[in-house]
């Protein structure tokens, strides 16, 4: 787990300005990350990153992963419009939706993204809804009953995504007679997984699949994409991801399986987003009630405005009580938001250092899902996004939301009419 960048004097000064709650993202941990992502995975003939926007969409952000080579994975039209924004476009995009909306697909494109198909009637579909089929054409499988999934993902065959195998063949035959050239081989089978054979074996049953579609079929895969799912350690006891053990497992399968199959080279691409920014952002709160009844609370300034996976997913968040990180637990807490929610909580009967009024909260890897989950209800406001630059310096990425643009749609002055 990372610690928290700056100290509890940087942090009161920086709240002067920038009022608690807000997040609070590590550029230069970020890019450092990118790179060692991209040095891990070198040694494939061709390899990329489409960082799924999702996770942080904010156009600052995929500036700087942009800078680092990274590409974007969209799923929607505002993603597609952020990653124009910052100059990405092209086969810098990748464009994984599902029930894709004919609008959509005409924005990915308007920007020439690669387009994955969700669905073997979205062939029809993207025709009907653009008037032709992109040169290149890519499809997500979903393996079924073939491969377990993980906690968070479900299990596949429980999962609206993808085509299933049999589909798969028939979806490639038929984009190939309509005239599409280049081929992409996609799934997502998992989420948050910290075990790195699980991601090799992903690589492995997309490598099988490759082969067996250029056999059955005649068609060379131009890229594989295993998705994204790369899990980052949210609890103190967990290990982060070895990203060379991964790319160094699946070299090995590649050897064994793509080369000896005429088919080398082959792209390989994944859109991880958690693994990217997840462990280099931070939510900052701080303590303003506390009450005793049945157990002890600590009432913070967040809420699940800020930061849904706890109250969502039941998912474990660090925290840190600034000052006191060399504190004993004393004091046996539940970390809760203002919400009239009682899963608002951050962290659910956790042993802290006692905590005082005003003391500051940081949350840790909140970097990805994090700001981009919240959600509105009971008028709560999201906060602020910053980013600590590389030279110390912080700067706003996105301001705090306000009533206004909370009431933005609606009128308020008809409503004095409305009898
Ligand atoms: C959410 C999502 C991702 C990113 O998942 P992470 O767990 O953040 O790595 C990648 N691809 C698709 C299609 C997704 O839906």
């Amino acid at each position: 787990m990372n610690t928290f960048p700056l100290t509890l004097a940087q942090t009161e000064d920086l709240a002067q300005k920038f009022p608690t709650p807000f997040h609070l993202y590590d550029e230069a941990g970020i890019r450092d990350n990118a790179r060692r992502l991209i040095k891990a995975f070198s040694i494939f003939p061709d390899f990329r990153e489409f960082f799924a926007v999702k996770a942080a969409p904010n156009p600052f952000l995929l500036k700087i992963l942009a800078a680092e080579g990274l590409g974007a994975d969209c799923s929607s039209l505002a993603e597609l419009r952020l990653c124009e924004a910052v100059g990405l476009r092209g086969d810098r995009v990748m464009f994984t939706s599902n029930e894709t909306p004919d609008e959509e697909f005409r924005e990915a494109r308007r920007l020439g993204a690669i387009i994955n198909l969700d669905d073997i009637t979205h062939i029809d579909a993207l025709v009907a809804a653009t008037g032709s089929l992109p040169e290149t054409l890519c499809f997500r499988y979903n393996p079924g009953p073939l491969k377990a999934g993980n906690a968070i993902i479900g299990h596949p065959e429980e999962a609206k995504y993808g085509l299933t195998r049999e589909q798969l063949f028939a979806a490639y035959a038929r984009a190939g007679e309509l005239g599409v050239r280049k081929f992409g081989l996609h799934t997502m089978v998992v989420s948050n997984e910290l075990d790195e054979q699980y991601h090799i074996e992903t690589a492995r049953m997309l490598f099988e699949l490759a082969v067996e579609i250029h056999r059955r079929l005649g068609i060379r895969m131009a890229f594989i994409n295993t998705g994204g799912g790369i899990g980052i350690p949210y609890r103190p006891e967990q290990k982060a991801v070895n990203y060379e053990t991964i790319a160094r497992g699946a070299r090995k399968l590649y050897d064994d399986i793509i080369v000896p199959a005429g088919l080398d080279p082959l792209a390989y691409n994944m859109e991880c987003g958690r693994a990217i920014t997840g462990p280099y952002g931070w939510l900052v709160t701080r303590a303003i009630r506390r009450k005793d009844t049945y157990r002890s609370y600590i009432g913070v300034d967040a809420s699940m405005a800020n930061l849904m996976r706890p109250g969502l997913y039941g998912a474990y968040h660090h925290i840190t009580v600034l000052g006191k990180e060399n504190a004993p637990a004393t004091k046996t807490y539940d970390v809760v938001g203002s919400l009239c929610e009682n899963c608002d909580k951050f962290a659910i009967q956790r042993e802290l250092p006692e905590i005082a009024m005003g003391d500051l909260l940081v949350i840790h890897d909140t970097g990805a899902h994090g700001h981009a989950m919240g959600y509105n209800y009971n008028g709560k406001t999201r906060s602020a996004e910053l980013l600590l630059r590389p030279d110390g310096s912080v700067i706003q990425i996105r301001r705090a939301e306000t009533l206004d643009d909370l009431f933005a749609t609606l009128d308020l002055e008809s409503v004095s009419d409305f009898r």
